[in-house]
């Protein structure tokens, strides 16, 4: 594979890329080599569309599955961030799977204490599973380029300047 990428470039601490692009074959968090490239889908709509959210979450999620735009991006972790991502998935099923449970052992119980508990638990599971669990956070895809933030510095550096061209 070439050492040197076309498709990706660094613009401070974010990471630019073209659409369908493949990283260079080391972790996008430490720079060491990857362990595995793979294929990600990631997305993003306007950030004016959350106004929605706020009047009506159902609403908002209709929406957003047909507005918001798609990049795929083939990306490298090393075995430890692979290993850390995946303890966090197993985690936040775990503990959304218990949430789940206690919930419905409230609603048994007639308590609604627990069935809030439950709820509570679940919820704060899936947040921080998917929180924790992102490899890269999408802020824009436009046209031509896709911006992220969370890439590890030192891979940003490995990678060539990006200049705007208009
Ligand atoms: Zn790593």
């Amino acid at each position: 594979m070439a050492e040197f990428s076309t498709d990706a470039w660094r613009d401070g601490k974010q990471l630019v890329v073209r659409p369908g692009c493949t990283l260079p074959d080391r972790c996008i968090k430490c720079n060491e080599p990857a362990q595995r490239l793979t294929r990600r889908s990631f997305y993003w709509h306007h950030p004016g569309l959350y106004v929605v959210a706020l009047l009506n979450l159902l609403i908002y999620a209709v929406i957003a599955i047909f507005v918001r735009k798609r990049t795929p991006v083939t990306v490298g972790l090393c075995r430890q961030h692979q290993t850390r991502r995946s303890i966090v998935l197993a985690l936040a099923t775990v503990g959304a799977l218990a949430g789940t449970a206690v919930a419905f052992k409230g609603l048994i119980d007639m308590s609604y204490v627990v069935v809030g508990i439950g709820a509570f638990v679940t919820l704060a599971s899936l947040v921080f599973g998917i929180v924790a669990g992102r490899v890269l956070v999408v802020t824009r895809i436009g046209e031509n380029y896709t911006r992220f933030d969370g890439a590890g510095a030192e891979f940003l550096a490995s990678l060539p300047t990006f200049y705007r061209t208009r």
